[in-house]
Order: structure tokens, then sequence, then C-alpha cells
């Protein structure tokens, strides 16, 4: 038989469990604030686009079709309204993928100033549209292996670009930067000269849907969750990855990767 427990121990015992489930308690109810915002969001950013597909094609049924001017313009316009839910909900399936942690990583060696080449030259048409030039810093390029999944880094690596494309100014430019930083890892770094982000915001871009005001006015498209993807890829990884920022000076990227494995 066992010793009957003193009343102070059971009084420890009750408060452990109290305390326990009150934390249990404030897990579910920021998970489902957490939830809210979500879908709140979500609707918000599906609306914008709905509402302006609406309008178009009410107005071309209500007489526009018939002015050809107007017509062609309204379709077009309607169209890249499309395009923009069509990338939402592409990162949102990407995303949800990402966080049900249902994507394994395929891992393998691979030279990574030839994956951001080969982005930069994807995204060429874009840069170039803008007279962004783009390149890797001197002395980054003697070829560093890294051991990754190099299809989810090249996602990384296309959305940072994109971003500094985006909120980029016309004949600015991208630069890449490649460091060892210790024998086992390397830091590759994003950097443009284009409108920059204020400090208040910095902590919070990496957040879902995320997307300061500044972005949003430049009217360049973008879901708020390009950076979302990037973290969730990069700490699947088991690395990190940062932002450093100044208005009207710049943007920094930076992200970590491990070498090459034998
Ligand atoms: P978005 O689809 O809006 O670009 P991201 O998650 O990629 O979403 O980025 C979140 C926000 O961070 C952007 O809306 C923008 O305000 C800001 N941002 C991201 N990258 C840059 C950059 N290189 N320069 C300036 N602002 C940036």
């Amino acid at each position: 038989i066992l010793p009957q427990k003193g009343i102070d121990e059971v009084r420890e015992d009750v408060e452990k469990w109290a305390e326990q489930k009150s934390a249990e308690i404030e897990l579910l109810k920021q998970n489902e604030a957490y939830r809210k915002e979500f879908l709140q969001n979500l609707a918000h950013e599906f609306k914008t686009p709905i509402f302006a597909i609406q309008g178009y094609v009410d107005t071309l049924l209500n007489g526009a079709i018939d002015n050809t001017e107007v017509n062609r313009r309204f379709l077009e316009n309607a169209s890249k309204n499309i395009d923009r839910m069509v990338n939402l909900v592409e990162d949102l399936d990407e995303i949800s993928k990402l966080e049900s942690g249902e994507q394994p990583l395929y891992k393998e060696n691979f030279v990574i100033q030839d994956l951001i080449k080969e982005v930069f030259e994807t995204l060429s048409i874009k840069t170039a549209a803008r007279q962004i030039k783009t390149s890797i810093k001197k002395g980054c390029e003697a070829p560093i292996m890294v051991f990754a999944d190099k299809e989810k880094i090249r996602q990384v690596l296309n959305n940072l670009v994109v971003n500094a494309t985006k909120y980029g100014k016309n004949n600015g430019s991208i630069v890449a930067s490649i460091y060892k930083t210790d024998g086992a890892h390397v830091l590759v770094e994003i950097s443009d000269d284009g409108i920059g982000i204020a400090e208040e915001h910095l902590p919070r871009v990496f957040e879902r849907f995320y997307r300061t005001d500044r972005g949003r006015s430049r009217n360049v498209g973008g879901t708020g969750l390009g950076l979302a993807i990037c973290k969730h890829i990069i700490e699947a990884h088991g690395q990190t990855i940062h932002i450093r920022s100044k208005i009207d000076v710049g943007t920094t990227v930076g992200f970590t990767l491990a070498t090459k494995r034998n």
C-alpha cells in the first residue's frame, strides 16, 4: 500500500494540473484566433479580384461589350485578376502542403551558384522589362556545393528575386552573395536597391498574408505568402532565414544552407 499523500503534496498536484490545463486552454484559444485571422485574410485577399472581375463582366454585359475598344481592355483586366486568384490558390496549396508536413525533402548535392544563375535566367524577362541587372557578387563565384532540396531552394530563390524585382527600382540591381560561414554551412543573400521596408514591418514580413502598405500601393500583384513559403522551406531544412532593410535604400534576405555531404 502506497503511503497517503500529505495535504501539501495534494495541493501541489492540483496546482500543477490547473496550470497545465490553463496552458492548454490558452493554446486552443490562440489556435482559434489564428484560424479566424487566417480565414479573414483569405476572404479579404479573394474579395479584391473577385469584385473586380464582377465589375468588368457586369459592365460588359450591360452594353460595354459592343464597344470593341472597351471590351478588350475590360477582358484584359478581368484576366489579370483571374491570374491573381490563380497565384493565390497555388501559393495557398503550397503553404498548406508545407504546413501539414506532407511534402518530404529530396536532398541532393548541387552547386548553389548554378541554381542562382538558372533562376536569374528564368526571370530575365521580368528583370529586363525594368532594366534591372542581376549578378553574383564579385568574390562569391567560386562554386560551392550545398546539400538541400534543389527544387524547393529554387522556389525560395525565385520568390526572393521576384520580390527584389517587384519592389526594386527601374535600372536597379539585384545581387546574390554566397559566403561560407563555417565548415558546414553557407549563407546565401539576395539584395536589391529598391523601395525597402520600414523597420516596424520587418518582424512581420514572414507572416502569411502580411504586406506593407508601401508594398500594396505598388500594385505589383502578390499574395503576401511568398516570404512565408520561403521561411517554411528553409526551416524544414533546419536552417534560418532573416531580412534586413532600409527604406529607399534596399532589402537583403539571407538564408543558410548545409554544405555538401559525402
Ligand atoms: P508579396 O506577395 O506581397 O510580395 P511576400 O510574402 O513575398 O508577399 O512579401 C511580404 C511583403 O514584404 C510584401 O508585400 C512587401 O511589402 C514586403 N517585401 C518583400 N520583399 C521585399 C523587397 N525585396 N523590398 C521591399 N519590400 C519587400
